[in-house]
Order: C-alpha cells, then sequence, then structure tokens
C-alpha cells in the first residue's frame, strides 16, 4: 500500500544552537490510516514590538536599519503547504522573540543605500515610506512565499526592501522617478527579460527596481492594496562587490535576542 506522510516542521526559536547550526526544525510522521496527530505543545507568543511600532503619529522619522527588522510574529496562523505526498505546515518566526538583523561585521547590517534612498523619497516628498518587507530571516522568507524562486530573496541578506509612500500610494511611478533623482549622473536601464512583473523594471550598476502593481506580488509581507515597490541591491559600493544570495549570509548571519 502507497504510504502517505505527513510532514510537521517546527520551528525551533527558543534554540539558538538550532539555528546556528542551520536545523529547521522536528518531524513528525505517521502512517496511512492512523487518525490522530501527535498533539504539539505550541502556544502563540507575540514578540516584543519594534520601538517604530509604537508610533501612531502621520509624521514621518528618517529610516534607519531598525525599520528594517522581520515582520514574523508568532501570533501568525500556521500554513498548510502540499509538497508532492507530503503535508508541510509552516510556522512564522519569532514565537515571543526578536532576532537581530544580518550581521556583518559583528554589526547589524542593512546595505546603506537603501536606507539613503527610502530617506531621500522621504526628503523630497515630505511623506512617510512605509517599508512592508525588509530583512526576512529563512523562517519568515519560507512563511511569506514558499516558492522555489524566493528561496534565494536578496530580502534574506539584507539587501531588498519592499516600501510604498504614504500619500502616494495611486503615484508609484513619481516615487520611482525620485529613485532615479538620487543617481544625477547615472542612466537607468529597463529589464527587458520576464519576471513577475507586468512593468519593466529599472536597473543601474548599484540597484534593480520593481513595481508591483495591486493585483502582483501579494503575499504576507505586502497584503495591503496598493502597489508597491522594491528594491534590490546589485552592487555594494563599499566593498566594491556584486551583492548576491549565498546560504550562508542568510542563515548562520543573525542570531536571537
Ligand atoms: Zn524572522
Amino acid at each position: 500500500m502507497k504510504k502517505y506522510t505527513l510532514l510537521l516542521l517546527i520551528i525551533f526559536f527558543g534554540s539558538l544552537d538550532a539555528h546556528e547550526s542551520g536545523i529547521k526544525g522536528g518531524y513528525i510522521s505517521r502512517k496511512h490510516g492512523e487518525k490522530t496527530l501527535p498533539s504539539l505543545s505550541y502556544e502563540k507568543k507575540q514578540r516584543p514590538p519594534y520601538s517604530w511600532e509604537n508610533d501612531f503619529t502621520r509624521r514621518h522619522f528618517p529610516i534607519t536599519k531598525e525599520h528594517f527588522r522581520c515582520r514574523g510574529s508568532g501570533l501568525n496562523e500556521e500554513r498548510i503547504e502540499i509538497e508532492g505526498e507530503e503535508t508541510v505546515v509552516i510556522r512564522d518566526c519569532l514565537d515571543g522573540h526578536r532576532h537581530t538583523l544580518p550581521i556583518h561585521n559583528d554589526k547589524e547590517f542593512i546595505y546603506p543605500i537603501l536606507i539613503d534612498i527610502l530617506n531621500h523619497i522621504q526628503d523630497q516628498t515630505g511623506k512617510k515610506v512605509v517599508i512592508t518587507s525588509g530583512h526576512r530571516c529563512p523562517d519568515h522568507n519560507r512563511y511569506v512565499d514558499p516558492s522555489k524562486e524566493n528561496e534565494t530573496s536578496k530580502h534574506l541578506i539584507g539587501a531588498e526592501v519592499s516600501f510604498y509612500v504614504e500619500g502616494m500610494e495611486d503615484q508609484p511611478l513619481k516615487v520611482v522617478d525620485h529613485i532615479l533623482g538620487y543617481y544625477p549622473d547615472s542612466n537607468f536601464s529597463r529589464f527587458e527579460k520576464k519576471t513577475n512583473v507586468s512593468t519593466l523594471p529599472w536597473y543601474n550598476k548599484e540597484i534593480f527596481i520593481k513595481l508591483f502593481l495591486e493585483n502582483e506580488g501579494r503575499n504576507k509581507d505586502n497584503s495591503h492594496s496598493f502597489p508597491y515597490l522594491s528594491i534590490q541591491v546589485r552592487f555594494d559600493k563599499d566593498s566594491q562587490e556584486l551583492v548576491s544570495y549565498t546560504w550562508k549570509k542568510a542563515h548562520r548571519g543573525f542570531k536571537k535576542k
């Protein structure tokens, strides 16, 4: 008889060692015909809020790397995914804890160009940039979008941000103009190959910009109804290196707080 295996993925945020060793979860399987699942003790907990989450004013403040912290929450519902003959339960991260941003040279790190451009937009428009997805730890990244392409997202390494501008929700092209205006001496090209957006992305040596329309790129981080922009870092001026995803940067570079 064909055997069906039920795979439960349990995120171990109680154990730093689990993260550092790259172990993502525990596995429980049952044979076909068994009626009940083993009960798992799992209590949902909210992580402590980040400082900027308590700001309910309409004012905008300078963007810092603090605004890029992972949006994961232990209060988010588990998601059930079918993978072949396996059922996988995917849980979000940050169950009652925080974790750091990616660690680079012993410090929490977001590529500075992202912070600079978002502040440039705020300075130029006088409006508030709302980051909807900054750093995503591996668990949150998978929770948001378990697709193969997303496994190497630059969100994992602090090199990508998704956002919209409050009060300019329906004018994303004007926001793009402000981004291009950040580079008065740089010509941008349009990326002609097929992507997951209908608007041709813009790119120069340093960054790659995508515009997601109302019906594009929706996920847990971007469940709002506005168009939004994402900026990926392609080249790091400081190190003079191309910026690319690596497993090590994504999985080893942050710590539980
Ligand atoms: Zn996370």
